[in-house]
């Protein structure tokens, strides 16, 4: 019942409840006009709220999969269309060589072509510098910008190619990492729509979470190129040559076509370096490297394998091609260097070897290009193909690789132990198990001297077992004196791919009762990207036993943490190359800061390997890597001394240095 014309807003409700009427409950109009209009806010809120998060959890997903740039933005774009309804959306990229510069990615969601098409071209056609236009506008502010009608709005360049197609509102957001504008959005509608503030806000989630993803491909591609490129002359490096020849080696046989392999070796280069200091030394490095690549075709690999080493990989070239490029680069190089007017002559000799003559696998290859080089000296030629009489190394490796055999069966072999220890509160976390070869001729061997030579003649699976055997009947030995050590050990590709590994794990678990949470393996990147399945099927059946994973040596490989993701690896172990370099190169520092970063996002645990002095271990702390190991703290040690140790470190004796 409304009162007084309306003005007075009680309503008594009434209610016929039990035949009785029960009634004089009075509730204010407005209240409850306001507590409906509150309802159906607060329902469209979470509406919102529901449809906001699907969207970030979109952009979230595609951005933490990310393995390239687009990817991320061209869902994001879509997602962004989709949510507000705006039929086009466009992104750009920060330049990173000018960093002032915004490139377009031609990444568009665009709903109707035809019609919009035009927009597209002049966009394309337009350049932003920071500060230019309303895509530059909000790359120099870092901020958002929302316009109701573009075509009105001075700033905006493009506002004939808009009004051709009738579009009005805008909205340009920046992808941000820490304060920097990785990338710029741009989206129109073809309806005047004032600010969203809310969407704003959601928008800037999407580009922080984006701006991460970016971040991180383009650190992985520094890491990438680091890894795979000399700094010095910008050729692919020696590992980057051996996969590239690897890659061809496989098709070439495949295809019944040869392969030539020169390396190419510089005379004397210490004593120019002596001589003419180091920079020039460098200088000449950089002009060999372009001298070579003058002298072969675009498609042949140009490398730099050494400090003063070269090689080249042609395919399809036979002996009388080989040796006329050969030919070809020795007459190119009677030419001197003219070095600050002064010109130096640069003599150099080159050894050739050829697939599949000379062998079938890289590393066999690039070495006998080598003899060939010392064939050549011997000859004072300048240069010499391979042959087998003047390989002395050949026929030692073949006594090795029966020796090797016969160590293993007569335990030759045995492992020292390197401690892993937390940053932190330095206590113990771990030990990383590293096979010796104690030689009854030759002393204790390395295993960088027999490991990739087991690998490659098989004999791996039998020496894998062997470590493995050991470290659990250490771990045993340990937990029995009271103390619990999980042991790292190295696994190789072999090893993944032999069907009796698991059952051999298996094994040797039941038979010494060994907890698998005490056992973790190390592997390589490489070791994953040669079998991406068969890695993911074994790995994951062996954590699921309870066996734990970390990635070594990160930083020399593939270095896709978006990849490696999907593994179930806990851990990550920064390559020990950029640890040791990390306190005389600003780069290294750079990239192991992201490393860990990166890693963390990922919550993935990060050890630093290679801690050689206190400096390295206080930055590292300083940058929040989890766990350290290296001379530093310890060498590997006997198993008797790491025991020593244990008792020590049992007692509360904590310290970084074992
Ligand atoms: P890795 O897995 O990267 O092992 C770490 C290597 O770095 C070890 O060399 C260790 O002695 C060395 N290292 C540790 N801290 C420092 C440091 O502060 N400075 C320097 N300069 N080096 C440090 P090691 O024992 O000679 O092993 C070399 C490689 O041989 C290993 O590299 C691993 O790839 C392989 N390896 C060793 N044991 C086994 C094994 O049982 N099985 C397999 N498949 N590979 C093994
Ligand atoms: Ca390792
Ligand atoms: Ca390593």
């Amino acid at each position: 019942m409304l009162t007084k014309g309306g003005e007075t807003k009680t309503l008594l409700i009434s209610a016929v409840l039990d035949g009785e009427i029960i009634s004089g409950t009075a509730i204010d109009i407005t209240d409850k006009k306001k507590a409906e209009d509150a309802l159906r806010v607060s329902s469209e809120h979470l509406r919102r709220a529901d449809i906001f998060g699907q969207f970030i959890r979109k952009v979230a997903i595609a951005a933490n999969e990310a393995s390239n740039i687009e990817e991320p933005l061209h869902v994001t774009i879509d997602a962004v269309c989709d949510l507000i309804g705006w039929p086009v959306g466009h992104a750009y990229i920060c330049s990173r060589e000018t960093a002032d510069e915004l490139c377009s990615m031609d990444i568009w969601h665009i709903d109707d072509p035809k019609r919009f098409d035009s927009f597209r071209d002049a966009t394309m056609a337009t350049k932003f510098r920071c500060g230019v236009g309303l895509p530059g506008q909000v790359f120099a502010a870092t901020k958002p910008i929302w316009v109701t009608d573009v075509t009105e709005d001075p700033r905006f360049l493009r506002a004939q190619a808009a009004r051709e197609v009738g579009l009005k509102s805008g909205l340009f957001f920046p992808v941000l990492s820490n304060r920097d504008v990785k990338a710029v959005m741009e989206f129109f509608s073809t309806e005047a729509v004032g600010p969203d503030h809310e969407l704003l806000d959601i928008f800037h989630q999407a580009g922080t979470q984006l701006g991460r993803a970016i971040e991180r491909t383009q650190t992985e591609e520094k890491i990438h190129h680091l890894a795979f490129y000399d700094t010095l002359t910008g050729l692919p490096n020696k590992s980057f040559f051996r996969d590239l020849l690897r890659q061809t080696i496989l098709t070439a046989g495949f295809e019944n076509r040869p392969l030539a392999i020169l390396a190419i070796g510089v005379e004397h280069f210490k004593e120019i370096n002596n001589t003419l200091g180091y920079q020039n030394g460098d200088i000449i490095l950089r002009l060999i490297g372009s001298r070579l690549s003058e002298c072969v075709r675009d498609a042949d690999i140009v490398a730099r394998i050494g400090g003063d080493g070269f090689a080249i990989f042609m395919e399809n070239n036979d002996i009388v091609v080989a040796n006329g490029i050969a030919l070809k680069i020795t007459k190119r190089f009677e030419e001197p260097f003219v070095i600050e007017g002064v010109p130096v002559d640069i003599s150099i000799r080159i050894g050739i070897s050829f697939f599949p003559g000379h062998g079938d696998d890289a590393d066999t290859l690039i070495r006998r290009a080598h003899v060939a080089i010392d064939t050549a000296k011997q000859r004072e030629a300048d240069f010499c193909t391979y042959s087998p009489e003047y390989d002395k190394y050949s026929q030692d490796r073949l006594i090795l690789i029966s020796e090797l055999r016969t160590a293993i069966s007569e335990d030759q072999l045995f492992l020292l132990y390197q401690p892993k220890i937390n940053l932190k509160d330095a206590r113990l976390i771990g030990a990383e198990a590293l096979v010796r070869w104690q030689h009854p001729k030759s002393g204790i061997i390395p295993p960088n001297d027999f490991i990739s030579l087991a690998e490659r003649t098989g004999i791996i699976k039998q020496l894998t077992y062997w470590v493995l055997k050991e470290a659990i009947r250490q771990s045993r030995c340990w937990t029995q004196m009271g103390h619990e050590v999980s042991i790292a050990v190295n696994i190789s590709v072999k090893n993944l791919q032999t069907p009796q590994f698991m059952d051999q794990i298996k094994g040797l678990l039941s038979t010494w009762g060994v907890d698998p949470g005490w056992l973790r393996f190390e592997i390589t990147e490489s070791i994953i990207m040669q079998n991406p399945e068969l890695a993911m099927e074994t790995i994951t059946e062996l954590t699921s036993m309870g066996i734990k994973f970390s990635i070594d040596d990160f930083g020399t490989g593939y270095s896709s943490l978006g990849y490696l993701q999907r593994f179930p690896v806990d851990e990550l172990k920064i390559d020990k190359s950029f640890v040791m370099d990390m306190m005389k190169n600003e780069n290294s520092r750079k990239i192991i800061t992201t490393m860990i970063e990166l890693g963390h996002s990922l919550e993935l645990k990060i050890t630093a390997e290679g801690v050689e002095n206190k400096e390295t271990l206080d930055i590292l702390s300083r940058l929040g890597c989890d766990a350290v190991q290296g001379y530093f703290i310890s060498r590997p040690i006997s198993q008797v001394d790491f025991t020593g140790w244990l008792e020590k470190h049992s007692r509360g004796d904590h310290q970084y240095k074992v």
